[in-house]
C-alpha cells in the first residue's frame, strides 16, 4: 500500500480524499488525514489542500507540525493546491503585516491573491500535455488564487518543469502586482508546475470530478520515489 496523507487542519481536504477514491489504482492507496506529526510519520507523501493559508500555516504551528512538515518535504513528495502552493513557495507577497510561515520546497515567488478583488474566482480550461487525454482540457478552478511571480532559476535543482499555463486570450488582468509584459511567457500565466518530487498547481484540482490531476501526482510524483 502507498500511505497518502492530506493535512486536514483546514480547508478541501475532504474533496481531496474524495478525488483519491476515484483513482483506478485506489485499492493499493491508503489515505491518511494528517492533523499530527505522528499522523505524518506514517505517510508516503502529502497534499496540502487549498483553504487559507495564514490559517493553516497558523494550526500547523500550534499543532507541532511545521518542522516535521519541513523534514517531510526533504524527503517524500508534496502537492499543494492554492493556499497549499503557497505554502509550499519559497517566498510570498501580499501578506499581511508580520508575514507568514511558509514550508518552502518549490523555488517560486507567488502572490497571495494576486488576482485581485474584481476577479476572485474564475474558470479556465486548461491544456496540459502530461495528463491522461490531454486533448481534453482540465477545468482550472481558480478562488483567490495565487500568482506566480517569479521561478528562481539560482536554486533550480532539480529544474522547474512548468505543467500549465492559463491561455493567453483568458488570463484576467491581475491587480496586486506590479504589470508583467512578457506575454504569455511571463510567470503569471503559470498554473502548476512540478520540481523534483513536488508539485504545485494554484488552481483546485479537487473541486471538480476530474481526477486527472491526482492521477497524475500519484504517478509523476509519489510512484518513482517508491521504486
Ligand atoms: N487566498 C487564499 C490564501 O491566501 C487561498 C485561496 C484558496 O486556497 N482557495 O491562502
Amino acid at each position: 500500500n502507498i500511505n497518502i496523507g492530506i493535512l486536514a487542519l483546514q480547508g478541501a481536504f475532504a474533496e481531496h480524499q474524495a478525488a483519491l477514491q476515484k483513482l483506478s489504482c485506489q485499492k493499493k492507496l491508503a489515505i491518511i488525514l494528517v492533523r499530527t506529526a505522528e499522523d505524518l510519520s506514517t505517510c508516503d507523501a502529502l497534499i496540502i489542500p487549498g483553504g487559507e493559508s495564514t490559517t493553516i500555516a497558523l494550526l500547523a504551528k500550534l499543532s507541532g507540525l511545521l518542522e516535521p512538515l519541513r523534514t517531510f518535504l526533504q524527503q517524500k513528495p508534496v502537492w499543494g493546491t492554492c493556499a497549499g502552493a503557497i505554502l509550499l513557495a519559497q517566498a510570498v507577497e501580499n501578506t499581511k503585516k508580520g508575514g507568514q510561515e511558509l514550508l518552502g520546497g518549490i523555488s517560486v515567488t507567488v502572490a497571495r491573491n494576486g488576482w485581485g478583488s474584481q476577479v476572485e474566482s474564475f474558470e479556465a480550461p486548461l491544456l496540459v500535455d502530461g495528463l491522461r487525454d490531454p486533448k481534453i482540457s482540465f477545468t482550472g478552478v481558480f478562488i483567490r488564487a495565487p500568482v506566480l511571480l517569479a521561478l528562481h532559476p539560482s536554486t533550480w535543482n532539480p529544474p522547474i518543469e512548468i505543467i500549465a499555463r492559463l491561455p493567453p486570450d483568458l488570463m484576467p488582468k491581475s491587480q496586486n502586482m506590479p504589470a508583467c509584459d512578457d506575454g504569455p511567457h511571463d510567470p503569471q500565466s503559470i498554473v502548476a508546475v512540478r520540481q523534483g518530487r513536488h508539485m504545485l498547481t494554484t488552481f483546485h484540482p479537487e473541486l471538480t470530478k476530474d481526477s486527472r490531476f491526482h492521477e497524475y501526482f500519484v504517478r509523476t510524483c509519489v510512484l518513482p520515489t517508491l521504486l
